[in-house]
């Protein structure tokens, strides 16, 4: 068996201990022991004095279910060993007859083309498993899961689709899926009332996993979106992992204070609750989610047809307007589908606007119109205190939720997890080494119950990064948003090194 000795290390165990001096040797796939050795005879020995040596990086929100199978390098150049998808509400399974259905649904988030689907999660999780990169683990998506029973339809099911939901979300959980996910901004996902979501957490508490949520609000309405995640909570017992808490919107920043006192009164009252963050103040997703849910009823056709109805693409622009938290100059234009548009790619919708001498709104629902629904966009949502907040408290594991799109990419697809270590950890002092690692291996394999990974301990799997203390960052920006991490050495997956 390959034998490696990682010499003379800072060791970051990712349980959070302090750093300390060391050596960490590695046999065939698991870490066989740490502290200090002779150097077996037939080990390889990486000199590792001056550098730290810490777990795999854990990515639990990650929207990369194509990209893994392509064995793309963006998460493991950061240090990434494993991540989790099927996030949001999207999975690239149950898939339906129609595969238009998904596609149409997913691929503002997947980036995908027309050429994937799978009917069980066992189908997937197989393919998933010949990656090399990074290893993968899915949460079954509320959205795809819908879809594949009701289509594009809204609102409240019948009892017989509902019984089928929940019956094809026990047997994903059974073939593997490490969770379930909600994407309660995106439709036909948000129409769902709480009863729904009731019967297949209940699912998910049955089998002892994970319950991961994008809420249905993070600006106005927030505090609500998270009771109603609570009360999902205590009424089923599943163990609750709210996706990228934030206050979206200068008029909501106040908010997020309260949300959090929430969430710490209800994990005192023995609530399986957590949080998590990605460490950058703008937000990243699909254009029309800025619309109103009415408008999305029967897919991107519906959405099409209304808003080629004067009555009806009023009544939408008027809604857009009101419930806009972030202001026009804070949303920008990161990808779009046709090359006529390519040129807006980079600027905010309120630039455009100008140039154009249209509405904002128009703008907007032009360009969905124009682009058939494919655009995506950054938007400016958070505070620097609240970022601070949430990245140092308990409760929050630390997330990329990158997604590759036709276009700029969110700098978190590059840059998340060095950048946590460089600019957050080491330069600003938010975190220590120790609690940043931990929020990023430890933390996020018990939250997603993923099992001897995240940590350096015997018997554990050989997951193990070798960074440079000093320099590691992620230089990746909102302009430039494809720069590589600096700083990451080595990468061991299963005790194989990657990079
Ligand atoms: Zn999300």
């Amino acid at each position: 068996m390959a034998r490696v000795l990682f010499r003379g290390g800072t060791l970051v165990d990712g349980a959070g201990a302090p750093p300390r001096c060391g050596d960490l040797l590695i046999s065939g796939e698991t870490i066989a022991g740490l502290d200090s050795f002779e150097a077996p005879a037939d080990a390889r020995v990486i000199d590792c004095r001056g550098l730290a040596v810490a777990p795999g990086f854990i990515d639990s929100h990650s929207h990369s279910d194509l990209q893994v199978l392509e064995n793309r390098r963006e998460k493991v150049w950061q240090g990434v060993t494993t991540e989790v998808v099927g996030n949001c509400g999207f999975s690239p399974y149950p898939a339906p007859s129609n595969l238009k259905l998904l596609h149409d649904f997913a691929n503002g988030i997947f980036c995908g083309n027309q050429d994937w689907g799978w009917p069980t999660a066992k189908a997937y999780l197989d393919r998933a498993a010949q990656a090399t990169a990074t290893a993968v683990l899915s949460l079954v998506g509320h959205g795809s899961l819908r879809i594949a029973r009701a289509g594009n339809r809204l609102g409240p099911l019948s009892k017989r689709d509902l019984d089928w939901m929940e019956q094809k979300l026990s047997e994903s959980l059974q073939e593997g899926a490490c969770g379930f996910s909600t994407g309660l901004m995106y439709s036909p996902g948000a129409s769902a009332p709480f009863e729904e979501l009731e019967q297949l957490c209940l699912v998910v508490a049955r089998h002892g996993k994970t319950y991961a949520t994008h809420m249905r609000d993070y600006g106005d309405y927030l505090a609500q979106a998270v009771d109603e995640q609570l009360e999902l909570a205590r009424r089923t017992g599943c163990r609750l992992q709210i996706s990228h808490l934030q206050a979206v919107g200068p008029r909501n920043w106040d908010k997020q204070g309260t949300v959090i006192e929430k969430i710490e009164r209800a994990a005192a009252n023995g609530i399986d609750v957590g949080f998590d963050c990605y460490p950058y103040t703008r937000g990243s997703t699909v254009l029309s989610q800025l619309l109103p849910q009415c408008a999305l009823e029967g897919g991107i056709d519906g959405l099409l047809a209304r808003l080629d109805d004067r009555a009806e693409r009023t009544r939408i622009t008027a809604e857009t307007e009101a419930s806009l938290a972030q202001g026009w100059a804070g949303i920008w234009i990161a990808s779009v589908e046709s090359q006529r548009n390519r040129s807006l790619i980079g600027k905010t919708v309120a630039a455009i606007a100008e140039e154009r001498a249209r509405e904002p709104v128009e703008i907007v629902l032009d360009l969905i119109q124009e682009e058939r629904g494919l655009v995506n966009i950054l938007e400016l949502n958070q505070s620097q205190p609240n970022l601070r907040q949430t990245l140092s408290h308990p409760l929050s594991s630390i997330i990329s939720d990158g997604f590759y799109v036709k276009g700029n990419p969110h700098p978190r697809l590059y840059g998340t997890f060095p950048l946590l270590l460089g600019e957050i950890s080491r330069e600003r002092g938010w975190l220590t080494l120790a609690e940043a690692v931990h929020k990023i291996t430890d933390k996020p394999a018990h939250r997603f119950g993923i099992a001897k990974r995240g940590r350096l301990q015997n018997g554990y799997f050989a997951d193990v990064i070798v960074f440079d203390p000093e320099t590691v960052n992620g230089p990746a920006t909102y302009e430039n948003p494809t720069l590589a991490p600096t700083g990451i050495r080595h990468v061991f997956r299963n005790g194989a090194e990657v990079i």
